[in-house]
């Protein structure tokens, strides 16, 4: 290198850290050669090496965003074997572009227990996070439990005001367990305030005739599902749980069990 270069070199490699861009003085002079190497102009040189920075920034802020989650378990859409849901491949492919959040539609993951509901939410809100969305994931008893709280010391309105600011909020399981009738309240609320502004992503076993039940109130459960459903991707997950896959049948406990009773 000429002694010029290299006192380029030096003087970028303290302007870098001056701008906290320890990327940029990590390839600065590995990228140099190649440029010098390949012809490539002073423009191309320039982007390559801040290319560097934005895209390591980029999956720093990501890896934030996944940690801040609350995931249940780091499931990503690549994990998902397709072919036991092949029809769910176009769709999800096209989801995990993340256009809906752009235009604050819903998502809703309906199907049995182990079918995949969680694991494409949890793949769904990954993808998000890399797309620059904070993200939020719980079930939906925690969520009643989050709001009722909030509720409770009169937070509500600031506790759905910060929940604003996230980009995709994940309900998962509505259905496992039955609400009380406040609770019913807190969670149109929260859908409510994020009908037209900001994404959902809900995940259920029952179908929405079945939510009524849940919510113990037919005319919040349908005021609550006209919202959700209005701008939104129902996918219906079919087959039998992934968790079981391999077992036989009448290996289960339950019909075990059921086959012993029936002996006796
Ligand atoms: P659900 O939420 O519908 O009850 P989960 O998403 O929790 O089901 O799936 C149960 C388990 O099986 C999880 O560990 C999940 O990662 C796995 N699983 C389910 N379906 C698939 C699939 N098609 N490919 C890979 N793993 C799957
Ligand atoms: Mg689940």
């Amino acid at each position: 290198m000429k002694r010029t270069e290299s006192d380029a070199l030096k003087q970028v490699i303290h302007l870098a850290s001056a701008l906290k861009a320890p990327r940029v003085a990590e390839c600065a002079e590995r990228l140099a050669e190649t440029a010098r190497e390949q012809h490539w102009s002073h423009e191309d040189y320039l982007a390559a090496v801040l290319e560097r920075e934005v895209a390591a920034r980029n999956a720093s802020g990501a890896e934030l965003r996944i940690r801040a989650a609350g995931l249940p378990a780091r499931k990503s859409l690549e994990d998902f074997d397709f072919t036991l849901q092949s029809g769910l491949r176009g769709p999800m492919a096209a989801l995990a572009l993340g256009s809906y959040l752009a235009e604050a539609r819903n998502v809703v993951l309906l199907g049995p227990p182990g079918t995949g509901k969680t694991h494409l939410a949890t793949g769904l809100a990954i993808a998000a996070a890399h797309q620059g969305h904070r993200v939020l994931f719980a079930s939906a008893s925690e969520w009643v439990n989050r709001l009722s709280e909030a509720h409770r010391h009169g937070d509500l309105a600031r506790e759905l005001a910060r929940l604003a600011r996230y980009g995709l909020l994940v309900i998962d399981e509505v259905g496992y367990l039955p609400f009380e009738q406040d609770a019913a309240n807190l969670f149109f609320q929260l859908v409510s305030s994020r009908y037209e502004r900001a994404s959902l992503i809900l995940t259920s076993n029952l179908a929405f005739s079945a939510w009524g039940a849940v919510f113990r109130d037919q005319v919040v459960a349908a005021a609550m599902i006209d919202r959700i459903v209005h701008h939104a991707e129902v996918l219906t997950l079919k087959g039998a749980s992934y968790r079981l896959r391999g077992r036989e049948k009448d290996s289960l406990p339950s019909v075990a069990l059921t086959a012993q009773n029936s002996e006796s």
